[in-house]
């Protein structure tokens, strides 16, 4: 299989089964894309090639009339016959060096369902309680629908046990001091943190700790801890005062943005110092639809790692996005993908989040095909020591699969472990199965009713978020070679 489509001024071709990357004529272009549409006649609905067709000035597919004469609105007898046969001659070499129609992994070679049931990563619900009232909060305002609560130390203790006992041989681990928000509950992380760090040279392990907070708490007294023993910490504003504040409300209702943002910048100024990762976490909505300026905003206030993710909501919630929004979406991710670069191309340090894609390496084969372990490798566990297969099933105690401080046994093992793209009919048959693992198990359930069925319009967001991300690696790829030549 291959993904064909135009970056910029760019012709991209993936070849999905070798993973390889070209950057091709015009005339091998259009000779790839007719071979393409004399293949799937359909197409697929949400596809992202389709809908912002008026973005990239080409032609809707479901209105090519004849794909053998006319591509993207160009006919083929617009190319002179040197081009055609060296645009044949391009595509002939690629195939024969295996680097376009190769053969695609094979599910019984590389069957994520081997991978045994060992937990890597916890995310260890430090409060089930926050200090801000956000309205798209997918965890209720930090409650997941039941009593607010933090964690007690006894407890985290337990969850720490928990995961160095059921870790196997895996000798690095993850634990993310999530909410809610955390800082509530700053004593107890700075216990538990010392605690781990005791565990793990029992059972010869190394644990990587990450945070992510709202920053209403941050202050100076915490900055040398976070620093210390925190490998990553998530920043939550949405940019813009006036986008941040709409949806990004304290208890009392007032607007969170004069209240963080000078904090927030202050703490990634200091882990700018001290070498330590950070990033600034928005979310957008269909009131920001123009969230490039969010990024842009957040970008000339000083931060230099930013990711700005959408919003998935109810579809009767009034800023939920909805397939009537993609083409903004879309041709937004464009103008993203050009700001970025005109950054890039200035000398300045920005890295967007979703635009970081390791063509050379990427993740293992394993979590390409079964994304983020959620229910398998990864679990979270709630104040009251409950364990959930992540964060978002935090509550639905259909889902509780035992405590910490009891039992354990994971039933849902069997079902998210096959929720791989080998076994999802819409993942089969799309181009970012290696890249995107499947989607988010929470969203398939919660929007599409079914574990097997990922959320329709996040996969749309995904793969146009990864022919950006391509396309700058190309476009890197190309500019590099100029300055060579
Ligand atoms: S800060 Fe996070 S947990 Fe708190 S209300 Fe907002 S989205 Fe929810
Ligand atoms: S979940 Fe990922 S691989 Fe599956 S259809 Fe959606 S974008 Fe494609």
């Amino acid at each position: 299989m291959i993904h064909i489509y135009q970056f910029h001024d760019l012709n991209v071709v993936l070849d999905v089964g070798s993973g390889a990357v070209h950057v091709v004529s015009d005339a091998a272009a259009a000779l790839l894309r007719a071979r393409e549409d004399r293949s799937s006649p359909a197409g697929e609905p949400f596809a992202a090639e389709q809908l912002n067709g008026s973005v990239l000035g080409a032609t809707p597919a479901s209105s090519r009339t004849n794909a053998d004469e006319f591509v993207d609105g160009q006919s083929l007898a617009t190319f002179s016959e040197t081009d055609l046969a060296s645009a044949r001659g391009e595509i002939a070499a690629l195939t024969a060096a295996g680097l376009l129609d190769a053969p695609e992994m094979e599910e019984d070679v590389l069957s994520p369902e081997d991978r045994g049931a060992v937990i890597k990563a916890l995310c260890l619900h430090a409060a089930h309680d926050c200090n801000m009232r956000c309205a798209y909060c997918f965890a209720d305002a930090g409650g997941y629908a039941g009593a607010r609560a933090l964690l007690p130390l006894e407890t985290g203790k337990r969850a720490i046990d928990f995961l160095l006992a059921n870790s196997g041989a895996r000798r690095n681990l993850e634990i993310d001091f999530f909410g809610g928000e955390p800082l509530m509950n700053f004593e107890v992380i700075k216990e538990l943190v010392h605690y781990g760090r005791a565990r793990e040279k029992d059972y010869k392990k190394n644990i990587r700790f990450t945070l992510t907070t709202n920053g209403l708490l941050l202050d100076d007294a915490k900055t040398p801890f976070l620093n210390e023993h925190m490998d990553n910490v998530i920043l939550s504003i949405d940019g813009r005062p006036e986008v941040n504040d709409r949806m990004r409300r304290t208890v009392s209702g007032e607007g969170t943005y004069a209240h963080i943002a000078d904090k927030l910048l202050r703490f990634a100024e200091a882990r700018d110092a001290a070498g330590k990762l950070y990033y600034v976490r928005g979310t957008y909505t269909k009131y920001n639809k123009n969230f490039t300026e969010d990024v842009r905003y957040l970008a000339d206030l000083g931060f230099h790692n930013i990711s700005v993710e959408p919003a998935v909501s109810d579809k009767l919630e009034p800023w939920a996005l909805t397939e009537e929004d993609l083409p903004e979406v879309f041709a937004e991710y464009d103008r993203l993908a050009a700001f970025m670069w005109e950054w890039e191309q200035a000398g300045k340090q920005i890295s967007f989040f979703h635009f970081n894609v390791d063509l050379e390496q990427g993740p293992c084969a394993y979590k390409r095909v079964a994304g983020c372990g959620a229910g398998t490798e990864y679990v979270a566990v709630t104040p009251e020591g409950d364990i959930y297969p992540c964060h978002q099933f935090a509550g639905e105690t259909d889902y509780r699969i035992g405590n910490v401080e009891g039992c354990f046994q994971n039933r849902w093992f069997d079902v998210f472990n096959k929720a791989h793209v080998f076994s999802k009919d819409e993942c089969r048959s799309c181009w970012a199965k290696y890249y995107c693992g499947g989607g988010c198990h929470a969203n398939a359930l919660r929007m599409e009713g079914d574990l097997l069925r990922p959320h329709r319009l996040s996969c749309a967001i995904e793969r146009k978020r990864l022919e950006c991300a391509i396309g700058l690696v190309c476009a890197r790829a190309m500019t590099e070679e100029i300055s060579r030549e």
